[in-house]
């Protein structure tokens, strides 16, 4: 039987503190439970936030300590399946968001999950698509509270962070100490109004080291992606050092010169915001691997 870790192995910062929860072998799949970023506290639209007890938001699972990995190393986890297990739960918070100009009334609604949809309200049905609005190593030193995104992962809110896509961390102590929670049934980019279809869910990965030396990290890659992730104070500062990375990635790694990889990022890239809500922004960089192939470029497989 695959290695599990369950949600009750929560914590709430990424620090080299938060210890192994589980050890696995790299290519060894495991699976990691996950609560939903209230620990599961709003059961119906009559619990309110009046009564949250906060400390316990935004809980993560791990860490999961990878054999072999060490600082300095980059470690890439495959996401083979991100199974969201409902129900879902969606809040407003008066003055938080985007939006929180306008939102007066603190309110929670329940989404129940039929098949392969959510259903907000009784009467709109959106699809599923599973994703891991935190997920990350612990960092070499010090803490980063779960709601917070940075180089190390966690509250990136990500949408591409989804079944099929594999995510490259620079690992920050031994063993990598990976974990995630989070997890949204669905939600649009930008998360504006602080929140997705919050689910508890489950993970099932596998993680190695991959010889990719300079990667810059946060990184992801899907079937048709290779994507930046960049969190700042603002969304100026956070865009910049995502167009930057990513061009750093295709200059220095997938040797493409200065000019065609800025005129390149300027004819396929897209720049997308990831959150606006978080205390730092995360906006992400997009590119093509399908061009990458016509300059003779692969991520390695192994
Ligand atoms: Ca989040
Ligand atoms: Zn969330």
């Amino acid at each position: 039987m695959a290695s599990r870790v369950t949600r009750d192995r929560a914590f709430f910062a990424f620090s080299p503190r938060i210890g192994a929860a589980m050890h696995v072998r790299q290519g060894e799949e495991f699976t990691v439970e996950t609560h939903d970023c209230f620990s599961g506290q709003l059961k119906s639209s009559s619990d309110t936030l009046d009564t949250l007890d906060w400390s316990i938001t935004n809980p993560a699972t791990g860490g999961v300590y990878v054999e072999g990995a060490k600082p300095g190393d980059i470690l890439r986890v495959d996401l083979l399946e991100v199974k969201a297990t409902g129900p879902s739960v969606m809040v407003t918070i008066p003055e938080v968001g985007a939006l929180g100009d306008l939102i007066t009334e603190q309110e929670t609604t329940i989404l129940e999950h039929s098949g392969d949809s959510v259903v907000y309200k009784g009467k709109v049905k959106v699809r599923q698509k599973p994703m891991l609005g935190v997920i990350g190593v612990a960092p070499a030193s010090g803490e980063v509270p779960n709601s917070t995104p940075g180089d190390h992962g966690g509250n990136m809110d990500c949408t591409l962070v989804t079944t099929g896509a594999s995510l490259y961390f620079t690992v920050g102590v031994e063993g990598a100490l990976f974990g995630c929670g989070d997890m949204h049934a669905v939600m649009g980019d930008g998360e504006i109004v602080i929140c997705g279809a919050e689910t508890p869910g489950e993970l099932r990965a596998v993680a190695q080291v991959v010889d990719l030396p300079g990667l810059p990290t946060p990184f992801l890659a899907n079937d048709e992606l290779v994507v930046v992730i960049a969190s700042a104070e603002t969304s100026d500062e956070a865009y910049k050092e995502a167009v930057h990375r990513m061009h750093r990635f295709l200059t220095g790694i997938a040797g493409l010169s200065v000019n065609d990889a800025a005129m390149l990022m300027s004819l396929v890239g897209n720049l997308v915001f990831c959150q606006v809500v978080d205390p730092l922004i995360t906006v992400r960089f997009e590119f093509q691997k399908s061009v990458l192939a016509q300059y003779g470029f692969e991520l390695p497989q192994g």
